[in-house]
């Protein structure tokens, strides 16, 4: 049996988090190393490994996530914007085998990325 993922045990409340949002589909929990004011991770409970294992049957799941995000940048109260990012795969430094986004807020955010 393959070993969970960190996520994996923070949705199985096998480690702690600070969760943020919960839902039957996902949840949002704070990064422990930030990399901006606000920096979340949103995941769907579903385990899928990254952005590239999405399938048809996961499009209401990916959907979801990003009404969900909405919906905690107004508890947040994030009104000046926030940005989105997936890492897929190793050139983009994937680190954690499991489908999350990154929420960032509370700072300007330059363009390209790096
Ligand atoms: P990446 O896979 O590169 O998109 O990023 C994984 C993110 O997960 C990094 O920003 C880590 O700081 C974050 N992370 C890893 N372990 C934990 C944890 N136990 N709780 C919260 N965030 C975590």
């Amino acid at each position: 049996m393959t070993e969970k993922t960190v996520f994996k045990r923070i949705i199985d409340r096998e480690i702690p988090a600070k969760i943020v949002y919960e839902d039957q589909w996902c949840m949002a929990f704070e990064d422990i190393k930030p990399v901006a004011p606000t920096h979340l991770i949103v995941i769907p409970k579903k385990e899928i490994p990254s952005a590239n294992q999405i399938s048809q049957e996961d499009e209401a799941i990916v959907g979801h996530l990003f009404v969900a995000m909405r919906t905690i940048a107004e508890r947040l109260g994030l009104d000046g914007g926030y940005r989105v990012v997936t890492n897929c795969g190793p050139d983009a430094g994937q680190e954690v085998m499991h489908l999350h986004f990154h929420m960032l807020a509370g700072r300007k955010f330059s363009w390209p990325p790096g």
